[in-house]
């Protein structure tokens, strides 16, 4: 079963009056329920490549459907609630609201579906439970760890129940022994949950853990492969 299917994805940037081809030609499909690392060097096209499949950006050529929807026949504001209801973001800088606590940081994504403000305070105090931070939801951003933070910010990717996280360098700010435990948890939270991840990085020792491979290099898919 496949969450997401590109074909022949094209992207340009406009550089000085130059077109750049961030990615060309892209043809890939994401399985459900499973985690896939994108990997490549730094400017190939990585970032470009996750936010087209998060539907952040629209690309110039090519096709995307993901869940069984043509994404770029929506207009912006069908774009905008298909995202909110099925897509979680993950990202470098964690991008954690610093006035508000940790629990309302994990509520802040259930705003606008229509719940109740008891049942969003107990859908964030579930997930905050199940990253580990059951004693932290009421402390604020500023006053715990890096390591705890990404924990926060992956409760909060997940508390919409969406079918695809995309996780953009999300141990890029972390030390080495606090990534291996935030993509142990992302192994996790994809088991128990079901929850398909799409991880982009440059590290090479995240590509020990299992998952697929989508090897970019210059805008170009260069291999898929399953890593066991
Ligand atoms: P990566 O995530 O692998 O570092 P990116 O997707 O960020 O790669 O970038 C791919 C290429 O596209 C790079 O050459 C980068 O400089 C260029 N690029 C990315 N975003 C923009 C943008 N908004 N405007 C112009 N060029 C961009
Ligand atoms: P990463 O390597 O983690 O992808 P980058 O520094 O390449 O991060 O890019 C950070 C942001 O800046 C991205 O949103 C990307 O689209 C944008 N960006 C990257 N290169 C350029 C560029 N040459 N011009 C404008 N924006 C860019």
């Amino acid at each position: 079963e496949k969450i997401a299917i590109l074909k022949g994805v094209v992207k340009k940037y406009n550089m000085d009056g130059y077109p750049l081809t961030a990615i060309n030609n892209v043809s890939c499909t994401i399985p459900k329920g499973e985690i896939t690392f994108v990997y490549g060097p730094s400017g190939s096209g990585k970032s470009t490549f996750l936010n087209i499949l998060g539907m952040l950006d629209k690309p110039e050529e090519g096709e995307i459907n993901i869940l069984g929807q043509d994404v770029l026949a929506l207009n912006d504001n069908q774009a905008a609630d298909f995202r909110a209801k099925h897509i979680g973001f993950i990202f470098q800088s964690f991008n954690l609201l610093p006035v508000l606590s940790v629990r309302e940081n994990v509520e802040f994504p259930l705003l606008h579906h229509g719940l109740s403000h008891h049942e969003r305070r107990e859908k964030a105090e579930y997930y905050l439970e199940s990253v580990g931070l059951k004693e932290y939801v009421d402390r604020r951003p500023g006053a715990i760890s890096g390591g705890q933070r990404q924990r926060v910010a992956i409760a909060r990717a997940l508390v919409t129940t969406p079918a695809l996280v995309i996780a953009d360098e999300p141990t890029a700010n972390l030390d080495s022994s606090t990534s291996d435990e935030i993509i142990q948890l992302m192994l996790d939270m994809r088991s128990h949950f079901n929850t398909s991840f799409v991880i982009c990085t440059h590290n090479e020792n995240l590509l020990n853990e299992s998952g697929r491979l989508i090897h970019i290099v210059d805008g170009k898919l260069q291999n898929i492969g399953v890593k066991q």
